[in-house]
């Protein structure tokens, strides 16, 4: 596991407060799963809000390259 820093998401439209707040998965706004640190989101070039996700979303990664 490395610490590198991912980029923001940009967050568009209208999105759950529950989400920006990390209180929901920032993906498929899930709350009764266990929630980990997903990086940031930032509205813009304004406000950045640290997210949080269930694991449905897999983030990039080098090895394996299929996307389905
Ligand atoms: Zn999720």
């Amino acid at each position: 596991m490395s610490s590198r820093t991912e980029p923001p998401v940009r967050v568009q439209g209208s999105v759950s407060i529950a989400r920006l707040h990390g209180r929901a998965c920032w993906y498929c706004g899930a709350v009764s799963r266990t929630l980990r640190p997903a990086g940031r989101a930032q509205r813009g070039a304004g406000r950045m809000w640290n997210i949080v996700s269930c694991g449905c979303h897999k983030a990039p990664t080098q090895t394996g390259g299929s996307d389905s």
